[in-house]
């Protein structure tokens, strides 16, 4: 059997943008994923839906594996024939123990790539305002781990040289050291007023940043709780911090945030919540499945020319009724003449990639506008056909048929539980890792609950904030025993997301 490959791959620090493209692609085509506590959970998404991954760092649920153990791991599965992503934080070559990896591959003739990544030293104080080199400041820049006891007599580390010898000093693993690693600096000649900060999970939503001097640093480390992961880094380039700090100064910034839509629908709310510098969590409550029966679709479809309009009320609802049109061997040409109207401007653009315009898009986007707007028209005698999901409220039709006209509603999709991992967003909650949690539908609050299945709903939701689209979604909610903190004036994405700002405002 031909041997697989492995890639040993920098996940970056911690944001999961923060990888290269090609650490990305290698993520996308592997068999294997091999990763460990430091690389983003959330990379692992763009796995192929049959990779198999394995976590190989530390875990309360059984022994940690050591690294001749994870060297085999890598081993066996490249002989089995599968090209492996080894997934490490940071860069792999830089503490990462990825170069031992790499002759173990070697002296099993397994073929191997290193694909660099952004280095936690570089990335951590970047994203706390501190630039690691800078031509006011320094010129050299120190990578040292943290690890090794200072105090112990064969140490390989050169205190004497690298105390004033350098620059910026950037300690790795440091924080069970950081009282040793000040005594050594200060005792071979770095004053003790030097700046130093300490900077824990950076370029995630927990990123903390503490700074002082050598003199005080361990006083207030020890006063806050500091633990690791963290970065210490040590210079002058430390008070460039009051002018170049920015990710901290995000809006929405040490904030993790729900997703609950479906995967396709997620990435518009995604990147808005990251684009303010929170972390989008995308816990998809709603699939999108071809509806169980496309018979009624089929038919309207058939006799599609029969009708005067046609109201689309999601974009699901137009992508699936242009794909049954399509598989009907239909297309735009045979809906001349029929008046469109959507809910809402998504929709109204996605009937726009078809070369469509709307007749009617009501101000605001909800069923009851819809309504409103339509009473101007004439609708008397009018076919109208409804394509949408299984579970679509009944308000449309109903006032409509009040209108005298003929509505034929057909399923045009049909919504399904999504495929979230429930158990862990239970740990998240529990562990208070979310701070907001979001609802685009009652659909999206009605498959959460279910899907989290705790009977201690309220406990887990008692210090997050709750954001709802809208009043239907929020009645929902509180029909399920959520309470609604924020709720959208617009509702829309963006009406959502200015909520959201007003709130932690
Ligand atoms: N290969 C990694 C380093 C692994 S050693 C890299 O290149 O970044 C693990 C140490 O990296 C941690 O103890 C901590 O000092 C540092 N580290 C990694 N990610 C970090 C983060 N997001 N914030 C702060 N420190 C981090």
């Amino acid at each position: 059997m031909a041997k697989g490959k492995v890639y040993l791959i920098g996940a970056g620090p911690g944001d999961p943008k923060l990888i290269t493209v090609k650490g990305l692609e290698c993520i996308q085509k592997a068999d294997v994923i091999v990763y460990d506590r430091l690389a983003s959970p959330r990379l692992l998404t763009y796995a192929r839906p049959d990779a198999e991954l394995i976590y190989v760092g530390k875990s309360p649920d059984r022994h940690t594996l050591k690294q001749d153990e994870i060297n085999m791991v890598l081993v066996e599965k490249a002989l089995a024939g599968k090209n492996v992503a080894r997934l490490k934080g940071g860069d792999p070559y830089v503490f990462g123990r990825g170069g031992e990896e790499a002759e173990k591959l070697i002296e099993y003739g397994i073929e191997f790539e290193v694909v660099p990544g952004i280095t936690a030293g570089i990335a951590v104080p970047a994203y706390a305002g501190i630039p690691v080199t800078h031509r006011d400041f320094t010129s050299s820049l120190g990578i040292i781990t943290g690890n090794e006891d200072p105090t112990k007599e064969d140490s390989s580390i050169d205190w004497s040289k690298i105390s004033t010898g350098i620059g910026t000093l950037v300690f790795y693993m440091g924080m069970a050291n950081l009282p040793h690693i000040v005594d050594k600096l200060i005792a071979n000649g770095r004053p003790a007023d030097t700046p130093i900060a300490l900077i824990r999970w950076g370029t995630r939503p927990e990123q903390q940043t503490l700074v002082g001097t050598l003199a005080d640093i361990v006083d207030k480390a020890r006063a806050a709780e500091f633990k690791n992961p963290a970065i210490i880094i040590v210079g002058e380039v430390v008070t460039l911090r009051d002018k170049l700090s920015w990710f901290e100064k995000k809006p929405l910034f040490g904030k993790r945030v729900l997703v609950t839509r479906s995967r396709e629908q997620a990435s518009a709310l995604s990147e808005k919540i990251e684009a303010l510098g929170g972390e989008p969590w995308e816990f998809p409550t709603i699939d999108i499945a071809e509806p169980d029966d496309f018979g009624p679709m089929d038919r309207a479809i058939e006799e599609i020319e029969k009708y005067d309009w046609i109201i689309l009320t999601s974009v699901n609802g137009v992508k699936s009724f242009f794909k049954r049109l399509n598989d009907k061997t239909k297309d735009i040409r045979d809906l001349k003449g029929i008046r469109l109207c959507a809910i809402g401007p998504k929709t109204r653009e996605e009937l726009e990639k078809y070369g469509l315009r709307c007749d009617f898009v009501p101000n605001e986007y909800r069923a009851e506008a819809i309504i409103e707007g339509l009473k101007n028209e004439d609708m008397s005698g009018k076919k109208v056909l409804l394509p949408r999901a299984d579970i679509a409220r009944k308000i449309i039709p109903d006032t409509l048929k009040e209108l005298g006209a003929e509505v034929e509603e057909v399923v045009a999709y049909k919504t399904v539980m999504g495929a979230g991992n429930a158990q862990l967003l239970r740990d998240m909650l529990a562990e208070k890792k979310l701070q907001i949690l979001t609802f685009t539908s009652s659909s999206t609050v009605k498959n959460f609950v279910q899907m989290l299945d705790a009977p201690n709903l309220q406990d887990l939701l008692a210090d997050v904030t709750v954001a709802s689209i809208g009043p239907i979604t929020s009645n929902t909610a509180k029909e399920l025993g959520i309470r609604v903190d924020v709720e959208a004036q617009e509702y829309t994405i963006d009406g959502l997301v200015e909520a959201i700002l007003k709130s932690v405002q």
